[in-house]
């Protein structure tokens, strides 16, 4: 069986404990690889690793780390498809998604940030009448901790390691336990690329374990975190004491906001999307709908219809729209949820159910139909795969649990609404505040909307329309700091004024 192991100091190695863990197959349940079982000793070496490498790595001209990193985007893209292939069969979404979004703006992240640390520039200050002049280095922090979750998984991965290498730091990194293989992949094409050794370090294993010790060791200057709310707030609590600088992308519950007077059409075929894309794994799903009650009937007649067509899926079959949830403990939360639902009085109008495992394609597994569940089958009630139908329920109150936590599955709740301040009222209700759409053609309503909502993002008209420029994070339990940018750039350095009397 494939293991998946550590890149430490420019070497794939294995953990110092010997141990692994199993990786599953979220389309099967079967346990497919297995992952190194890495502790406080791996991230030791990592850490001293990234150490030894610091020196010269930040003082690489950004010219020179340009022609690495546009190297690594070169074999990604070369490798395409089999990393599209694996990141499915890790993560259980549809191999077109991993095609279209994931592996391509991995590749895109390293793009845009060895071209933007070339246009990274420093201020100077010309102190009139006091003959002096003030200049502001920007110098890379040394080593810092990066630890990404499992809904993109290489997408995410790359977000954060992509500027902190550009920016001339050197990394400690763990991807989720639960999604390791792009990154394993991905330490490989690394040493093809001729990264230098210690630049970048991986190490595998569970958050309890790895992550905890990448956050508390005081050699990491930084820690970029994208992942669980309460996650972020253990990670505060540990780094905070160590005046550690802080990048935290945590959970949402985005509303979306849809006005009478939109294009409806458009609306309607972005609002199937932004539900159930990645099977409603993305933080930037909109999990709460609100419609204006004019076409509130309408809204949900032909919302159901459509949703009900969705297919769910082999994620390595081309026409799958919505694949397997990555894990038996992600599947039963979800499940618990759509049960909560029900409990807090909301009707399930399509959904709702676990959905039967499809026959997967030949290659994957045997899972076909006639052999299903495999026998060392891992999902709930006997079943391989942990699929859910997509879920539309309605009829909840907007200040009920269903509307105010996070389920990150494919589940939606639509709920009628009359005026402006009411919907802003149910909007902003949430302890969250990632993102929101708005649907209206009332230009002047959009940007009021967009004023005060309280979010870090506002979609207005369209939704995961994104320019790498932009700043990207949330507010309130949502997180803190921004991503994207020159933003993430100077995240990962620090700045020393200098003041000269001439
Ligand atoms: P988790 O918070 O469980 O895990 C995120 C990462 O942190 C994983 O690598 C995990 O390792 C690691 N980790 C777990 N415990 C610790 C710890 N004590 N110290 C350090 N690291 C730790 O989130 P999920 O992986 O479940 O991801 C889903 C969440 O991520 C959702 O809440 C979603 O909203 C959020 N998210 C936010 C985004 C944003 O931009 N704001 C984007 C995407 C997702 P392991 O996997 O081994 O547990």
């Amino acid at each position: 069986m494939q293991l998946i192991q550590n890149y430490v100091n420019g070497k794939i190695v294995g953990p110092r404990s010997d141990a692994y863990l199993d990786n599953f197959e979220p389309a099967t349940g079967e346990v497919y690889s297995q992952i190194a079982d890495s502790d406080e000793r791996d991230v030791q070496l990592a850490i001293d690793a990234a150490k030894a490498a610091f020196p010269a790595w930040s003082n690489t001209s950004a010219e020179d780390r340009f022609a690495i990193l546009m190297r690594l985007c070169g074999l990604i893209e070369r490798d395409l498809e089999a990393l599209a292939q694996a990141e499915s069969r890790d993560n259980g979404k549809p191999v077109t998604l991993a095609r279209s979004i994931d592996i391509p703006r991995a590749i895109a992240n390293f793009r845009f940030y060895a071209t933007a640390a070339m246009h990274l520039s420093n201020e100077s200050h010309e102190t009139v009448g006091r003959n002096a002049i003030n200049y502001t280095l920007r110098q890379p922090l040394g080593v810092v901790g990066c630890i990404s979750p499992w809904n993109l998984p290489l997408y995410l991965f790359t977000w954060k390691i992509a500027p902190a290498i550009a920016a001339g730091c050197t990394v400690v990194a763990k991807p989720s336990e639960v999604t390791p293989m792009t990154a394993y992949m991905l330490s490989k094409l690394c040493i093809e690329a001729g990264l230098p050794p210690g630049v970048l370090n991986i190490v595998h294993g569970l958050g309890p374990k790895v992550g905890s010790a990448i956050v508390a060791h005081r050699d990491t200057k930084a820690i970029s975190f994208t992942g669980g709310t309460k996650t972020g707030e253990e990670i505060a609590r540990v780094a905070a004491p160590m005046f550690k600088k802080l990048s935290l992308e945590l959970g949402g519950k985005n509303p979306n906001i849809i006005f009478a007077d939109c294009d409806y059409d458009e609306m309607l075929a972005t609002t199937i999307r932004s539900s159930f894309s990645n099977q409603g794994e993305i933080c930037l799903c909109g999990s709460r709908i609100f419609v204006e009650r004019p076409i509130y009937e309408r809204f949900r007649t032909d919302f159901v219809e459509r949703v009900g067509k969705l297919k769910v899926g082999d994620p390595k079959d081309e026409t799958t729209d919505v694949g397997a949830i990555v894990s038996k403990q992600h599947f039963d939360k979800i499940m618990s949820y759509i049960e909560l639902a029900q409990a807090e009085g909301g009707t399930i109008l399509c959904g709702g159910h676990k959905s039967e495992p499809p026959a997967l394609a030949s290659g994957q597994s045997d899972g076909t139909a006639a052999n299903w569940p495999p026998a060392n089958a891992g999902g709930s009630d006997g079943i391989g795969g942990f699929f859910i139908e997509p879920t539309v329920i309605e009829g909840l109150p907007h200040d009920c649990r269903t509307n105010q936590e996070e389920i990150f599955g494919p589940v939606v709740t639509i709920m009628p609404f009359d005026t402006e301040d009411e919907v802003l009222a149910y909007a902003n209700s949430v302890r969250y505040g990632l993102s929101a759409t708005v649907w209206t053609e009332n230009l002047s309503r959009a940007h009021r909307m967009a004023a005060a909502l309280e979010s870090g993002i506002v979609w207005i008209n369209c939704w995961l329309l994104r320019d790498l420029r932009t700043p990207f994070g949330g507010v309130k339990d949502s997180g803190l700091g921004r991503e994207g940018g020159f933003e993430a750039l100077r995240f990962f350095t620090e700045e020393k004024n200098v003041c000269l009397k001439i």
